[in-house]
């Protein structure tokens, strides 16, 4: 559904204002970095947020990228690929340079992305995601080997730039569980802060108030914006 510009100017403006609110409670140092998750929309709303002063969007498989930087290439959109990364998808990402790659899960991945960004002589700046509830359907490296798997990808993938730590919330209603899996994330993100981790990215529309009190310096909000009322 395409949406008016008043009705996203309206929703942008309460969903900043309620980041803003949870930002204040947590501290009023954090600096909270907002990414449209776009993938449940047109092409049309990406506009009109951008005309909204919205810079960073993200799209969670490649060829949805690819469709999106090819319609809207006539904007300096900074987009973010938040999804598993396929390996026979590799190349494409790599052509499409994303501003950020939010869901590098294991070291296997990180190796064959590193080869192929060789072989195009590309960097890619990175995030580790990290599976803090320990769910099988969710992606990510296990909590406790996060500090260890962060420091060899570094140091041994130069074509990588990690920039630090991205997880999923607990799929719960419980909401000391969703709490518990941004602290598990957040202690980590600290941990790595000597290894140069800067961006905790964790929040979606349903938690990201929880996040942000934990400690999240960077939201990927989708629903919230764009569901039908
Ligand atoms: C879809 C998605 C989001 C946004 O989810 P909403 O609940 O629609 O805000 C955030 N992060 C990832 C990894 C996603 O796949």
């Amino acid at each position: 559904m395409i949406l008016d510009k008043e009705v996203l100017r309206d929703r942008l403006d309460r969903l900043i204002w309620e980041i803003e609110e949870a930002r204040i409670k947590r501290s009023e140092h954090l600096i909270v970095q907002l990414v449209v998750v776009s993938k449940y929309t047109e092409s049309e709303n990406i506009r009109t947020l951008y005309e909204l002063g919205q810079r960073a969007f993200g799209e969670n498989q490649v060829q949805q990228l690819e469709k999106r930087v090819n319609e809207l290439n006539d904007l300096p959109i900074a987009w973010h690929q938040i999804g598993t990364l396929q390996t026979n998808k590799i190349n494409k990402l790599i052509d499409l340079e994303p501003f950020l790659l939010q869901s590098l899960d294991s070291i296997k991945l990180a190796n064959e992305l590193n080869k192929r960004l060789e072989k195009k002589d590309k960097t890619m700046d990175a995030l580790l995601q990290i599976n803090s509830s320990y769910e099988e359907s969710k992606s990510g490296v296990k909590p406790e080997e996060a500090v260890d798997i962060y420091q060899e990808i570094k140091e041994r993938f130069n074509r990588i730039n990690l920039k630090g730590v991205m997880t999923i919330g607990a799929h719960s209603k419980d909401e000391s569980k969703i709490r518990k899996s941004f602290e598990r994330t957040y202690n980590i993100f600290e941990k790595l802060q000597k290894d140069g981790a800067k961006i905790c990215s964790m929040g979606m529309s349903g938690d990201f108030k929880i996040a942000i009190e934990s400690g999240s310096n960077m939201v990927r909000i989708g629903s919230y914006l764009f569901r039908e009322p």
